[in-house]
Order: C-alpha cells, then sequence, then structure tokens
C-alpha cells in the first residue's frame, strides 16, 4: 500500500511554501522507507521552487507542486524483499540523487551523477519506472532505492548538523579527492557559506594547508575556527596579491557572475580552479593567457557518486565533522528562505521534521 506523507511544496514559482499531503509509492523488492528526522535547506530548494533554473538546469523547469529537500537523514521504518544492506530502525541518509541507470559507463564507475541516461534527482525528476515526479525530503517521510540510501555512524545526537552533508559535504568531498588533496597542498576556498564552511572543513581535515577567501570581514574569526590557516578578505588587493602564485588548488562556491581572473592568477603553474556554484548568468570569460600562463586548469565539479558519499560521511563520523547549523520549524522556510539569500545563515538551515506533524 502506499502511505501517506505530509510535506511543504511550492504550488507556484511565486506562491509561499504551504502544507501539502501526498502519496509515497508502495514499497518495491528493493526499497527503503524512512521516516525523515532532519533536512539540510540547500540553495537549490528555493532556486527550484522558484522555477529559477528553467531551462538552465531543468529542460522543463520546475513542475508543481514543488517538494524540495536533498540533505535528508532519517530511520528505516520499513524495507523491501531484497533489501540486504539496511534493516528498519537504522540511521540513514539521502542527498541529491535517488535513482540512476545502473549500466552505463558512469554508473559502472561509481558516477551516478553523471549517468548517461540522467540520475534521477530527489526532487523534481520523473521517476525511472512510473515517470511521476520526484518529490523531497521536506516532508516527514520518503521511499528509496537501497542503492541510492546512506549508512549514517554519526551519534544520533549529531543527526541535525550531518543533514548538510548530503549536498553540501559531498559537493566539497569530491573534487577534494578527485585532485588529490592532502598534506602538503594548499588550498583555497572560495567563499565561505554554506558550502565553502564544509570545504575548509574537510580540507583542513584532510591535512591541507587552507586558505580560506571571504568578502566579509566579520567572517574572518570563523574561518580560523573552522580550521582555515589563512583568511583572504578578497576585496583587500594587499591580501590577495600576497596569495599569487601560491595555491595548488581552488574550490569556488560563488554562484553569482564575476571575473574568475584574480582567482586564477593565485593557482601555481599546473594549479586548477573548480567551480561548483551555477550562477544565473554566465561568468565573463576568463583570459585566456592566464590559463596559458601557469598551464593552470578551471574544472567543474557535481555532488559525488553515491560509494563517494559514503565515503565522505564515514570519514566525517571518524573525524566528528558537523556542518554548523540552525534548526528551524517547517512553517518558518519562507523566513528561512530570505535569510539564506542574505547570507544571513552560519551556515546552514535544518528542518526539524518534528514540527510538520499535522494537529491531531
Ligand atoms: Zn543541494
Ligand atoms: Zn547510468
Amino acid at each position: 500500500m502506499p502511505t501517506i506523507a505530509h510535506g511543504y511544496a511550492a504550488h507556484s514559482a511565486d506562491t509561499p511554501l504551504a502544507p501539502y499531503t501526498f502519496e509515497r509509492r508502495d514499497l518495491r523488492a528493493d526499497d527503503v522507507r524512512i521516516d525523515i528526522l532532519y533536512c539540510g535547506v540547500c540553495h537549490s530548494d528555493l532556486h527550484t521552487a522558484h522555477n529559477d533554473w528553467d531551462g538552465l538546469i531543468y529542460p522543463n523547469g520546475t513542475l508543481y507542486p514543488n517538494v524540495p529537500g536533498h540533505e535528508i537523514v532519517g530511520r528505516v521504518t520499513a524495507i523491501g524483499d531484497t533489501v540486504g544492506k539496511f534493516k528498519v530502525g537504522d540511521l540513514v541518509g539521502v542527498g541529491c540523487m535517488v535513482d540512476s541507470c545502473d549500466h552505463c559507463d558512469s554508473c559502472d564507475h561509481d558516477l551516478e551523477q553523471h549517468c548517461a541516461h540522467g540520475a534521477t534527482w530527489t526532487y523534481n525528476s520523473p521517476d525511472r519506472i512510473t515517470g511521476e515526479n520526484t518529490l523531497g525530503g521536506y516532508s516527514d517521510s520518503i521511499v528509496v532505492r537501497e542503492d541510492f540510501v546512506l549508512n549514517i555512524r554519526h551519534a544520533e545526537a549529531e543527526l541535525a548538523a550531518v543533514a548538510p552533508l548530503l549536498c553540501a559535504g559531498i559537493t566539497m568531498w569530491s573534487p577534494l579527492r578527485h585532485w588529490n588533496i592532502g598534506p602538503g597542498k594548499r588550498v583555497g576556498i572560495v567563499g565561505i557559506g554554506g558550502l565553502g564552511h564544509m570545504g575548509v572543513k574537510l580540507a583542513h581535515a584532510l591535512g591541507a594547508h587552507v586558505v580560506a577567501f571571504t568578502t566579509s570581514e566579520s567572517k574572518r574569526a570563523d574561518a580560523f575556527k573552522l580550521g582555515a590557516d589563512e583568511v583572504v578578505v578578497s576585496r583587500n588587493a594587499a591580501e590577495m596579491a600576497a596569495q599569487a602564485g601560491k595555491l595548488d588548488f581552488i574550490i569556488n562556491t560563488v554562484a553569482v557572475p564575476y571575473s574568475l581572473d584574480a582567482y586564477l592568477a593565485l593557482l601555481a603553474v599546473g594549479g586548477t580552479m573548480t567551480l561548483v556554484g551555477i550562477p544565473s548568468e554566465p561568468h565573463p570569460s576568463p583570459s585566456v593567457a592566464s590559463l596559458i600562463g601557469g598551464r593552470r586548469s578551471l574544472a567543474g565539479s557535481l555532488i559525488g557518486g553515491i560509494k563517494e558519499t559514503q565515503e565522505m560521511l564515514d570519514f566525517c563520523a571518524k573525524h566528528h565533522i558537523l556542518a554548523d547549523t540552525e534548526t528551524v520549524a517547517m512553517q518558518d522556510i519562507e523566513s528561512a528562505f530570505a535569510r539564506m539569500l542574505k547570507n544571513d545563515v552560519k551556515y546552514r538551515f535544518v528542518i526539524d521534521m518534528a514540527t510538520i506533524k499535522p494537529a491531531a
């Protein structure tokens, strides 16, 4: 039998999210049903709810009603007949994907996010079997194929601060691992927000020398606390100039269009800058000379595969790494969105799903 879920949905691009009751599918043999305890609030949630990515990320825009949320942690309440990895009562997570084709070259190499047939995103994506639009984690339960469910090995008391690892954490972890960041490497993290604060923590834990870049003098002390070895206020020309040619790798989280040349100039010979934020309008083209000059690379990266996401979660559990979060009630999601747009959060909102239960 399908089960009833209580969630919050956007019903159009310009109306506030509102309570929405819907069905979660009956368990397929390889499905896990999860009671959602916390869900992080990602910029993608807001942009999807507001249909900001029509044609940019989503070929058909946002389909309404849209239930956002892809930083999900919760507890297993039921399993399908063939599920072997999970049992009822387990603490688990679900990130940005809930399915993929399983047989293309990307899927064969644990890169489901690059599935040749298109990964099934946790929300606003057609279910691979029924074609129905997926509905995300701003709800009290979800049903997900077991291969896309992650084990959570943190303490239960830490769950709220684990949720943002499922998108923000893996978005930073995957490029750090792909470009072999560790001891002896100098890494720049540009933008100290939901993504960047995780980047500083993870790069520091991997043993790199971390240089945090922020536009805000007020974040300087915080960035040191997060684990930065140096902090550069990017409006300060002298501080920027002092880093010229010094960084082996940069992860740039900034998602507004601006000139990338100032950061390319900070890369050492052979260095790479990876972009993880998608601006709504293109960045101005960087100078080819600044790429050729130091044999520098400009790259991009999108979340990470399921195997890599589990690796990141296990690393974070072992090293006691959590996101810095502010917990909000489901009813307060619109004020959380408004504050997020002003960067008025340190550093991630997390919804406490206990607040969603309908009045008895
Ligand atoms: Zn996200
Ligand atoms: Zn595939």
